[in-house]
């Protein structure tokens, strides 16, 4: 018999299953990919074989052309992946069709939590807290400093700043898959009802949410608007690098606005000329993190993907067994 868990291998470009000679969110093309979800760190294109959720496929799909040997597994379905080991994918709450993935073998669970928040998402299922033997938690706002408020007094302050100078627009940067559409959805939520202008790289992905049946309202390019003056008053999202570009000048007045967890942060929002810091941020926050690692209680953590040491730190004083992971290739596509 193999030592406990020896199955499981973190390597520093992904976590390994050996029996199974398949990879989770590995940094590099590899023959079989167990992936959690669409962020560029983690879903990288030229697999052989790529085993995630419709959704993240269908993202995969869309930023990278890979439609081949594309397997769809649902949320709560089993897989056998090979080499006695069952892989289940369950809801994460991070973006639309976003995974834990929870690997089982000789009696052993494992749950890779990929990228995850509690916080709630109109755009995506909510993270379930199941019970496994070893928990791999994603750490990158893994800090007590990082507690993100609720995103409905993020969301006002936004439509604030809209009544507050109706001769201006408000310019969001926002991450094109998954930040965008959540800011979106939780301005419907709040009522307002008016038409959302798009840069042109947030389109397909919009489209792609309101396919798997998220309804975002009347969006439109910025492109396609009849004139400058047809903006004043209203919302425009944009990808982070387009704030400060030439694109921007089309715009009246824009006040620029970001939607981003490292909002908190003024320099990150000095550096970048955002005016309006909304901290919104698709990732668990300190508290999260840990609430969830009380949930969940497993056996034994793995930290990962950020700021691994004050995790580690809150784990043993709390006699709670964790190790931290050195994965490399993993970047905030997302944050
Ligand atoms: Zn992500
Ligand atoms: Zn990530």
């Amino acid at each position: 018999m193999s030592a406990p868990f020896s199955w499981i291998r973190p390597e520093p470009q992904g976590i390994y299953i050996a029996p199974a000679d398949v990879w989770v969110d590995p940094s590099r093309p590899v023959p079989r990919a167990l992936v959690t979800h669409g962020h560029a760190d983690h879903a990288r294109g030229g697999h052989g074989q790529t085993i995630a959720t419709p959704a993240t496929l269908a993202i995969m799909e869309l930023r990278y052309n890979t439609r081949e040997g594309a397997s769809p597994v649902a949320y709560g379905e089993s897989v056998c992946i090979g080499g006695d080991v069952t892989a289940t994918f369950l809801p994460a709450g991070h973006v639309l069709g976003s995974a834990q993935i929870l690997l089982e073998h000789a009696g052993e669970r494992v749950i890779i939590t990929g990228d995850y928040k509690r916080a709630p998402d109109p755009t995506c299922t909510p993270f379930a807290v199941t019970p496994c033997d070893i928990f791999i938690t994603e750490a990158t706002f893994g800090l007590p400093v990082f507690t993100h408020p609720p995103i409905r007094e993020e969301i006002s302050k936004l439509l604030k700043s809209l009544t507050d100078e109706p001769e201006s627009c408000v310019l969001v940067g926002a991450y094109a898959l998954g930040k965008a559409q959540r800011v979106i959805a939780e301005l419907r939520a709040s009522g307002h009802h008016d038409t959302i202008w798009l840069h042109g790289a947030m389109e397909a992905m919009c489209r792609l949410y309101e396919q798997h049946g998220v309804a975002l309202g009347d969006l439109r390019l910025v492109s396609d608007a009849p004139s400058k003056e047809a903006l004043r008053g209203s919302i425009v999202i944009a990808p982070p690098s387009a704030l400060n570009d030439r694109w921007s000048r089309r715009l009246p007045d824009p006040v620029t606005a970001m939607a981003s967890g490292w909002m908190r942060v003024r320099g990150r929002a000095r550096q970048r000329g955002v005016e309006l810091p909304l901290v919104i941020s698709d990732h668990a926050d300190w508290n999260e993190l840990t609430q969830t690692i009380a949930e969940v209680n497993p056996h034994e953590t793995w930290i990962t993907h950020g700021r691994e040491e004050a995790l580690l730190r809150w784990c043993e004083l709390g006699q709670r067994r964790a190790r931290a992971l050195a994965l490399v290739g993993y970047e905030d596509e997302d944050d």
